[in-house]
């Protein structure tokens, strides 16, 4: 058994099709057989400055769409970061060993902050990476299932993990892989292809949002940008579109891409996006009624949310003294 730790961002009312398709999958599958973390960090989601109220509303919801997705609070520790102090306290230590070059070359902060201007962009979005490396290390974490768009984050985490076993002694901190699945690592905006789909970018058509209203999703994946040719075939460098789309119905149907370039020969986009479209509606449905079922019971949600805070901040609290004595802060009393 090995242990496991992943966390979204509560920065949409619902989370989207990639972020199931390239992570949620991938958290359910690995609970088996190992000691699972999972956390909604909503610390991460301020760095985009959200409402007071639709952060806290928008943290239940992700819960609950983790708790819908398959996460299991019987075998899993799910719980919200900004419960488990340690995260922000570690967040700093590991600052202190970050290059200010280092920190400076993630592209995620080049995108974001680019879009954003000087004026705009928050020192925490800039340490956003280091926050992370935190929530990561303090788990001791072996394994941790995320998307394609992670792996610069993650491979910033194992140079700390490292640095900092180094200075202060093997066994400081595990240094953690990255589990990255590679046929659906990258979903992309249905209305450019050449991006990923994400929360908090692109246009609203682009998403597939699992709590979006069933026909704006048909909808959505009706309208997605395919190319003039005519062929459905899986060929992501000349038909982007046309490959998304085949990767998004193979993982929801769990159908190979070759099947389904056999039942679409001879057939036109428009069918496929029909039959996607069904795929999905029929997917999300009973979905939705699960997330409702969460949310109607927010002291049952709440319930859950703390009892795995208390289990993460037993495991938290170990790691962060190691670390506060070979950094040589003064044993608290
Ligand atoms: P934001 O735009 O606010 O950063 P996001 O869509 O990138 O939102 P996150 O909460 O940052 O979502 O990421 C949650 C998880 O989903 C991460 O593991 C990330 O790698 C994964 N993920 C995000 N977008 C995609 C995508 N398009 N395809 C596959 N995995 C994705
Ligand atoms: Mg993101």
């Amino acid at each position: 058994t090995a242990r496991i730790f992943s966390g979204m961002q509560p920065t949409s009312d619902s989370l989207h099709l990639g972020n199931y398709l390239g992570a949620l999958t991938q958290w359910v599958a690995l609970q088996d057989g190992n000691d699972a973390i999972y956390c909604v960090v909503d610390l991460h989601a301020l760095t985009v400055g959200p409402d007071p109220a639709v952060l806290r509303e928008r943290t239940r919801r992700t819960a609950a769409q983790y708790l819908a997705g398959g996460v299991d609070p019987a075998r899993s520790t799910l719980f919200v970061q900004s419960h488990v102090a340690e995260h922000a306290e570690l967040a700093w230590i590991l600052s202190c060993h970050t290059g200010f070059g280092e920190a400076s070359r993630m592209t995620q902060f080049k995108d974001k902050s680019a879009k954003q201007g000087t004026e705009g962009t928050t020192v925490g979005l800039f340490t956003y990476p280091v926050l992370m490396a935190a929530d990561i290390l303090l788990y001791d974490t072996a394994k941790v299932p995320v998307g394609e768009d992670q792996r610069q984050h993650l491979e910033l985490t194992r140079d700390l993990a490292q640095r900092l076993n180094s200075r202060f002694g093997a066994g400081t901190f595990v240094v953690p892989e990255p589990h990255i699945v590679k046929e659906t690592a990258k979903i992309y905006d249905l209305q450019d292809p050449t991006a990923k789909m994400s929360k908090s970018a692109g246009s609203p058509n682009g998403l597939i949002e699992l709590l979006d209203n069933p026909k704006t999703i048909a909808k959505r994946i009706r309208s997605a940008v395919t190319d003039t040719g005519r062929e459905i075939r899986f060929d992501p460098e000349n038909k982007a579109g046309v490959s998304n789309l085949l990767t998004i119905f193979s993982a929801l149907s769990g159908r190979s891409i070759a099947d389904l370039e056999a039942e679409f020969d001879g057939k036109g986009y428009g069918d496929l996006k029909v039959a996607l479209a069904d795929l999905v509606v029929e997917w999300v449905t009973p979905f939705q009624a699960r997330v409702n079922e969460y949310l109607d019971d927010p002291a049952e949600l709440d319930a859950v949310l703390a009892a795995g805070a208390e289990k993460a901040r037993s495991i938290a609290a170990v790691t962060l003294d190691r670390v506060y004595e070979r950094s040589g802060l003064l044993a608290r009393r």
